[in-house]
């Protein structure tokens, strides 16, 4: 005599698991890949974050605007956008504040 009549080896322990996978971290990790990059990244003069702005990076306090090109971030300053009315490098924000090495 067997207990409701089903026999062991049809209770599938799998199915009991059904849906409850935890979410892999290396997956979540990929897809917020972007913002941990840019997390990383600060600016070179003041050492402050910075803000993605369409296919730019922005310093959030000297407003220096370097472009992303194919996913990656040039950071060199040579080749960054001053920001309106910024003639030289020694005007910002970030320089001024005395942060920057130049
Ligand atoms: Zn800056």
């Amino acid at each position: 005599m067997t207990a409701l009549g089903i026999p062991a080896f049809a209770r599938d322990p799998a199915c009991e698991l059904g849906g409850s996978f935890p979410f892999p971290s290396w997956m979540e990790r990929m897809m917020a890949s972007e913002d941990d990059l840019l997390a990383l990244l600060v600016c070179p003069l003041g050492k402050v974050p910075l803000r993605r702005e369409g296919e730019a990076l922005v310093c959030t306090r000297c407003e220096t605007r370097f472009a992303i090109h194919d996913q990656i971030p040039n950071m060199l300053i040579e080749e960054a956008k001053l920001p309106e009315g910024c003639a030289s490098l020694d005007q910002l924000p970030c320089v001024r504040c005395g942060d920057a090495k130049l």
